[in-house]
């Protein structure tokens, strides 16, 4: 698949589920309402249609949500999924979780050939983490961290920087993830979904800002080592440990972007900044033949935009985007 801009598309991000057992104030408001059953897709269907984007060149699948672990048998998703790892035909299958669930899978995510992890984690601090997640417990995601890291998966921790949220601690994450061995990854907050007051605004911090903190304690060396994501990296002297920067806001990465992201609905989002978006869910109940849904694939891979602009200003306090980042899974 390569789209007008000549970019290759070989990464599928899906969303397995709208739920989640948090309510991060930045991402939901505690009372979303979410969708009906009969609009998501089974996972018997999310398979074949990761199995679609296979065939059509996808090399890496990355299950998000919602938090894709609390999606009820998501396990034999995964199993489904691993056969395309033993095949040769994916790279890589990973997932994007907010750890919750990690000291009870982790051990079988491992078993299934998932290598890395990417958890959310805002904050080292107990009250400051109940605060950031409405609902959920460090304690809990500490431990779920821990088994990842057991269990031999590699986790790069996924950190949002929030004005006078967690700015005090980004040297102690980074000291942390240096300890731990743990890639970390700072990013910008991003308009997407109402969640209720300026509470978006009011957090905002530019990343420019974190690095030059950061540049006060540590030594940091940019690299050029890009894993095919909107990330920027450095490595720390001291720890020896790789920091990533992604600045959606601030500067603009969509050149290199491979990615398209498919919701728990089979809404297929050819970037997570513009509301276009092709349904995926009709072709593939129309019935078991794939060439309706790899064609209707294709139309929208041919439709991918350049790039996205979103803005954060206070004159503007709509969301730059309608959905919430728990559609698209981010
Ligand atoms: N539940 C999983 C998790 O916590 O990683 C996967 C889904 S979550 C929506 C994916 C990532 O999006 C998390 O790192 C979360 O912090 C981030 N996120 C959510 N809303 C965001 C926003 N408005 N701006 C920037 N990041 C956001």
């Amino acid at each position: 698949m390569i789209d007008p801009f000549g970019r290759h598309i070989t990464y599928l991000r899906v969303s397995v589920t709208d739920r989640c057992d948090f309510r991060c104030v930045y991402c939901m408001t505690e009372d979303m309402t979410f969708l009906p059953k009969a609009e998501i897709l089974t996972l018997e269907e999310l398979d074949r249609l990761c199995g679609a984007f296979v065939r059509l060149g996808v090399r890496k699948l990355r299950l998000t949500g919602g938090e894709p672990l609390v999606r009820r048998n998501v396990m034999s998703l995964v199993r489904a999924l691993s056969r395309h790892l033993e095949s040769d035909a994916l790279d890589e299958l990973t997932l994007t979780t907010n750890g919750s669930q990690l000291a009870k899978y982790a051990i079988e995510l491992a078993a299934l050939g998932v290598r890395r992890v990417n958890v959310s984690l805002d904050t080292l601090d107990t009250a400051k983490f109940a605060a950031i997640t409405r609902w959920g417990r460090f304690d809990q995601v500490r431990d779920g961290i821990a088994a990842a890291k057991a269990a031999g998966l590699a986790v790069k921790i996924n950190t949002v920087a929030l004005k006078g949220v967690n700015d005090d601690e980004f040297d102690d994450l980074v000291a942390w993830c240096g300890a731990e061995g743990f890639d970390l990854t700072f990013i910008e907050v991003m308009p997407m979904g109402e969640v209720g007051g300026d509470t978006r605004v009011e957090q905002y911090l530019p990343l420019s800002v974190v690095r030059a903190r950061l540049n006060r304690r540590w030594t940091l060396a940019d690299t050029d080592e890009r894993s095919g994501g909107p990330a920027r990296y450095a490595r720390v002297a001291e720890t020896g440990g790789r920091i990533g920067f992604i600045t959606p806001l601030t500067h603009n990465f969509c050149e290199s972007c491979n990615r398209v992201r498919v919701t728990c609905t089979g809404t297929l989002y050819m970037c997570l900044g513009q509301e276009d978006a092709a349904d995926l869910r009709a072709p593939l109940r129309a019935g078991d033949d794939d060439a309706a849904l790899e064609a209707a694939i294709h139309a929208a891979i041919a439709r991918k935009p350049k790039g996205h602009d979103f803005v954060i200003d206070r004159r503007h306090t709509r969301p730059a985007v309608a959905r919430h980042m728990s559609v698209t899974g981010g």
